[in-house]
């Protein structure tokens, strides 16, 4: 339980502070998670607006075909915390998720929160790496690269703009924003809501000083999170990737944390994980605020599993298809539109079987329906509406 003091002012439950804080500051510009750049920034305007002030907004640079990338700060703190998203161009949960952020921090009816945490920290926020890609709700750049893979040679403009924004600021903290591809935790039924990961700066996947307060930052978020979502919770592949950012980032000093918005059956907009992200960043940092990051542990996050890939999009069970001369087989069949982090039409059959181990965001049983094997070609799209 955490006890924030300040004057007369006590909040007694984070979780439910920041749950309810999150209902009322959820900004409503982005009815679908596809939205052009345009949106993002006359959103930010308006927020800056009406900040009085406190969130101030600048052009970082531009992308490669032109676009502009903001840089948004927000707080006077001499801790320097660097939060960037949707370097992939169709991962913009957490870039919602800032601006429910910017809504919350400078209103005047949260600064029992808000007081003590602006003058500990500065955020600084780049909501939108790829614009082009998100332009275009691609994963890639413009140029076609996949921007996460470009930090150490900076062939894009877009990577040399994240690595100049951090060498300038020399930031304590960085959170590492993106939404991930449909996964389970471990090798359960369970689909992951969000996974994080302190990611590893060298092969060996040592522990430093710096790495070791990622994992703090991964487990009060864990902790706050967990009590929304348990169980749907897990860790991101923890491989040394010495060309992803998280993993520089975390070897150039700044104490990283992955966060990976995943997914909820029934959520395709990704509400929920939209509202992990604001209370678990929230949280994370509070933490640091109070003095209490140091002594979080890394009980919870250690015992976090690992992704796994035991979902599709759709499952329908007990089909019987029948190919001829009395030969029917029963199967389950494993539909999938996803492409990268988002889906695609159209779906297509990716499995057959038995594929009682996994799990369909949509689960339709077909039981007594008889279908012919050429509708059944694995790799082919494959109508299961229709059924
Ligand atoms: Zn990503």
């Amino acid at each position: 339980v955490y006890i924030i003091l300040r004057g007369e002012n006590m909040i007694s439950n984070i979780n439910s502070y920041l749950e309810s804080a999150y209902q009322a500051c959820r900004v409503g510009a982005f009815p679908e998670r596809k939205f052009q750049p345009g949106i993002l920034d006359a959103e930010l305007t308006r927020l800056a607006e009406k900040s009085r002030g406190l969130i101030r907004i600048h052009t970082a640079g531009n992308s490669f075909e032109g676009r502009p990338i903001r840089h948004v700060a927000i707080g006077t703190g001499p801790v320097s915390v660097l939060l960037w998203s949707q370097m992939h161009g169709d991962e913009s949960t957490a870039t919602m998720a800032i601006c429910d952020i910017l809504n919350f921090l400078p209103d005047p009816g949260y600064s029992e929160f808000s007081g003590k945490f602006l003058s500990a920290l500065t955020l600084h926020f780049i909501p939108m790496l790829n614009p082009d890609g998100a332009a275009r709700f691609q994963r890639r750049t413009a140029h076609g690269i996949d921007m996460n893979r470009d930090a150490r040679l900076l062939r894009t403009p877009e990577a040399r703009i994240l690595a100049s924004i951090r060498a300038d600021l020399k930031p304590a903290l960085g959170f590492n924003l993106h939404d991930q591809e449909l996964s389970t935790v471990g090798s359960s039924r369970d689909i992951t809501a969000i996974a994080l990961l302190a990611p590893a700066f060298d092969a060996s996947r040592s522990d430093n000083d710096v790495r070791l307060r990622a994992k703090h930052l991964a487990e009060v978020f864990a902790g706050t999170v967990g009590k929304i979502v348990p169980g749907r919770m897990a860790k991101y592949d923890d491989s040394f990737e010495p060309r992803a950012f998280g993993d520089m980032m975390q070897s150039w000093g700044v104490s990283t944390l992955l966060v990976e918005s995943g997914h909820v059956p029934g959520d395709p907009e990704k509400n929920l994980p939209r509202k992990l992200n604001f209370i678990g960043i929230l949280a994370s940092l509070q933490a640091m605020v109070d003095g209490n990051l140091n002594s979080a542990g890394t009980r919870l996050y250690d015992s976090l599993p690992f992704n796994g890939k035991r979902a599709y999009d759709v499952i329908v069970r007990n089909v019987q298809v029948d190919f001829g001369g009395g030969n029917v087989v029963g199967m389950d069949l494993g539909i999938s539109a996803q492409v990268d982090t988002h889906s695609e039409p159209p779906a297509k059959l990716v499995d057959c079987g038995d594929l009682s181990t996994f799990v369909g965001m949509v689960e339709v049983d077909a039981a007594g329906k008889l279908l012919p094997p050429a509708l059944c070609q694995l790799g082919a799209p494959f109508a299961w509406e229709k059924l």
